[in-house]
């Protein structure tokens, strides 16, 4: 069977000086992972993998480079689902670490839970090893000074920034040799958000969803209105009529008609077609076609 893998680095109003970084970022996502898939790397594997790369490069709001909070701190969000058996892990509002994506995977496959928050999440991260950093190391100077031109800004509103102000959130779909899918999103969540704030991202049906009998779903955008409309799920449930690529731009009309919603979905379904669909002005996203040629597109 051939082997799919579909990753994105957010849906926003992406500016002309950050294209380059956006498309070489979710190219080397792909360019890297997609060969070890071929080679026998499972799809939960690989989402992880996927994500890490995109966590540790600045360019996106996840992992380095996240979004500071009201108070001036980072608060990272992150799931990862198996298709095989809906197993599903999550982590909310963790702190000091470059990789929550992989703290998700470890709550999925050494802990009773699905999902864990805050300090509680932290203290389980570090008793499985995970190096927990000066949150300086994840901290860039883009967004140190984004955070200082909107924090007293009474005019701002974190929903708006989805046509306008940087996101960045990264996610990856993924079929292995097998014909398993699996779906991982990660995301430092919307700007100024309040502290304790949980987004879309770890919700399960939310931010992410991966059934190998439907398909696999990544989410990105506005997270209040993507949760309202469990748009992952949604588009997973629309995946076992139709194609990939008509289940998610169905689902992206529902979160706008239905929740007035800005965002992003990218899906492989159960035949290992891709889907891609999005409301805002660019997404940025790279996949691997059939003949082994990356595809990194933003418009
Ligand atoms: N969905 C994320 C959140 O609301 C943000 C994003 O996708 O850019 O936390």
């Amino acid at each position: 069977m051939k082997t799919r893998l579909i990753v994105h680095g957010g849906a926003w109003n992406i500016p002309e000086n950050l294209l380059a970084d956006h498309l070489q970022g979710v190219h080397k996502a792909v360019e890297e992972i997609a060969p070890r898939l071929a080679a026998g790397m499972t799809a939960l594997e690989a989402v992880e993998a996927a994500v890490n790369i995109m966590e540790a490069d600045p360019t996106f709001d996840a992992g380095r480079g996240a979004f500071l909070n009201a108070v001036g701190e980072i608060e990272l969000d992150a799931i990862i689902m198996d298709g095989c058996n809906l197993d599903v892990g999550a982590v909310a509002a963790i702190q000091n670490l470059l990789h929550p994506v992989s703290v998700a995977r470890k709550v999925m496959e050494e802990s009773e839970h699905v999902l864990l928050v805050g300090a509680g999440a932290q203290l389980f991260a570090e008793k499985h090893g995970f190096e927990m950093l000066d949150p300086r190391e994840l901290l860039t100077e883009r967004e140190l000074a984004f955070f200082q031109s909107i924090k007293d800004d009474p005019d701002f509103h974190t929903r708006d920034p989805f046509d306008q102000a940087p996101m960045g959130t990264v996610g990856a779909v993924a079929m292995d040799r097998f014909g398993n899918l699996a779906s991982a999103t990660s995301t430092g969540g919307t700007p100024r958000k309040l502290p304790g704030r949980v987004g879309d991202t770890p919700i399960v049906g939310a931010g992410a969803y991966a059934d190998n009998i439907s398909g696999a779903v990544s989410a990105t955008g506005w997270g209040e209105a993507i949760m309202k409309t469990l748009l992952s799920k949604t588009a997973c449930d629309y995946m076992e009529n139709m194609s990939a690529n008509a289940a998610v731009e169905k689902a992206v009309s529902l979160l706008k008609e239905r929740a007035n919603g800005l965002g992003g979905l990218i899906a492989i379904d159960s035949s290992g077609h891709y889907g891609i669909a999005f409301n805002t002005p660019k997404m940025a996203r790279a996949y691997i076609e059939s003949d082994g040629n990356i595809v990194s597109e933003i418009n």
